[in-house]
């Protein structure tokens, strides 16, 4: 639906409320506009695939929208720190790209033209190439694709195995880089024939037991030992593809140690790196891009989300002497949005103009630990981590038995709890706030604000997650366990979930 007229920003003591005034005819307009949200999602259920996802948890009807804020067909609004999963690093309709977009449209360019030159997809290579890490801007060869993150991923791919003549790919547990099927096959959940699984490094579920710097390095040898080993089973690759910070997964940033580890292990022996930076980029994680955080190059950049400035563009980025393509190797009809290449070239520019990354970072830095402060209060806040604006909060059942003694830094590692994280994400949607699950269990809670929240509005999001939080837990805790009786009070103990200061105290 289009967008008519400005969402004013939500104050930051708004809840989600209905925004029409008191009176019979607001009442009436009210219910109507009620009657048809409820009549859009009943026809939603009945036509869509059973393959919705965001649909099913988020039962909103946006109509209109403007930064942080979303306005529901009901007229209630939200808070969204989903913000696309990930894509709208301005925020909702942001005037620089609504203007970039006008702009277009009232010239008469043509909207569709494959992947023909234009004025408006060169300015858009000019600014993309501003932003790259120096090192790879200067030798960079930049392929448009299919308009999803997905579509440039299987570009990637394909564009190393024909440059090493080599088949098999490294990628990581707990990976995400899309739906298609190579991309799939990447991904950490998916059974694979030609990805070869290595572990990524994280504290609070190290799989070694240990976290931190030496969890790292071990993960690293076990990378040198896959790959020189000629009894491993696994052949030289293709190239490997990582995510600086993996989303999907659960919000694990990757220490910048190992980044470089990675980087030195595949230049060693000519494998081309490939890091996918659909989610982490543009600013997301405090830097431009992720991988800056390392100081890493990489061959490759897979890009999308943010660079389209919310409409749908992907590209590959990646160093000349890899563009062994022959003419149409890699084709697709939808190459060339005009729209998005403007919306996109707007964004990298007030990203870069504004400082955006640096903002994200110091407002992420605050933000974890305002964060951390709260999980002291609350045990089934088992983790809280992320970079910049990229942030996670691991739920889990502090009753629960730990998975590993010896976690990193000395924080017991309980058993996920998806249903708890579920209930943390519908107590949020009734408090006018959107967030996002994601993790191995889909027990994480995930945050991607706009990098242009402001600080009122971030503390208005801290106050709904914790008071979310806070009744999500409560519920959790009274919840019947098996084969114990549903109506029965909780035992002594049993609502612990807020461990008040009195009590510590005591
Ligand atoms: N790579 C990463 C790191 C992602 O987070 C995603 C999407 N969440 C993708 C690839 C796939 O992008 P798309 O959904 O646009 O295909």
């Amino acid at each position: 639906m289009a967008v008519t007229e400005p969402v004013p920003e939500e104050t930051p003591s708004g809840c989600a409320t209905a925004t029409s005034p008191v009176g019979a005819s607001a009442a009436g307009r009210q219910t109507g506009a009620r009657s048809a949200h409820e009549g859009i999602l009943r026809r939603q259920s009945a036509r869509e695939s059973a393959a919705r996802t965001y649909a099913r948890a988020l039962p909103i009807v946006p109509v209109r929208a403007r930064g942080l804020t979303i306005e529901g067909a009901d007229g209630r609004r939200y808070l969204d720190c989903l913000s696309g999963a990930g894509t709208l690093a301005l925020g909702h309709n942001h005037p620089v790209v609504l203007e970039a977009i006008r702009k277009v449209l009232d010239s008469g360019a043509p909207l569709h033209v494959l992947d023909l030159a234009t004025p408006v997809k060169d300015a858009f290579i000019t600014e993309l190439f501003r932003t790259l890490p120096p090192g790879l801007a200067e030798h960079a060869r930049v392929q448009f694709c299919g308009p999803a993150g997905t579509d440039a991923v299987e570009a990637a791919l394909k564009l190393v195995r024909a440059a090493t003549g080599r088949p098999g790919v490294l990628a990581f547990t707990g990976a995400y880089h899309g739906m298609t099927s190579g991309s799939l096959e990447a991904s950490g959940g998916a059974p694979d024939v030609r990805v070869a699984r290595l572990p990524y490094p994280q504290d609070y579920r190290c799989p070694f037991g240990v976290g931190g710097e030496r969890g790292a390095e071990l993960a690293a040898r076990w990378t040198e030992s896959v790959l020189d080993d000629p009894k491993s089973g696994v052949r030289r690759p293709a190239g490997m593809i990582l995510e600086p910070v993996q989303g999907e997964g659960g919000v694990i940033p990757a220490p910048d140690a190992w980044m470089r580890r990675m980087r030195q292990i595949t230049a060693d022996r000519s494998i081309p790196l490939i890091a996918d930076e659909v989610q982490t980029g543009v600013g997301r994680t405090g830097a431009f891009w992720a991988v800056e955080h390392s100081g890493v190059i990489p061959d490759v950049m897979v890009l999308s989300k943010a660079i389209g400035g919310s409409l749908t563009l992907a590209v590959v980025v990646y160093r000349d002497d890899l563009d062994v393509w022959e003419p149409g190797a890699h084709a697709g009809t939808f190459r060339g949005n005009q729209l998005a290449m403007a919306a996109g070239a707007a964004t990298l520019a007030h990203v870069r103009e504004n400082r955006l990354a640096e903002r994200a970072a110091a407002l992420g830095a605050h933000l974890l630990e305002r964060l951390r402060r709260l999980a002291e209060d609350f045990p089934c806040m088992g983790d809280v981590r992320g970079r910049g604006l990229m942030i996670g909060i691991e739920m889990v059942d502090p009753e629960g038995e730990p998975a590993t003694e010896t976690c990193f830094p000395a924080r017991a590692a309980h058993p996920a709890a998806p249903e708890l994280a579920a209930a943390v994400r519908r107590e949020c949607l009734r408090r006018g706030l959107i967030v996002e699950l994601g993790g191995r269990h889909a027990g994480v809670v995930r945050l991607l604000p706009p990098l242009t929240i402001t600080d009122e509005q971030a503390a208005a999001v801290l106050d709904r997650l914790a008071d979310a939080i806070e009744s999500a837990a409560r519920g959790h805790e009274n919840r019947p366990r098996d084969g114990e009786d549903k109506w029965r009070k909780p035992p002594p103990g049993r609502n612990r979930h807020r461990r008040g200061r009195a009590e510590q105290a005591g």
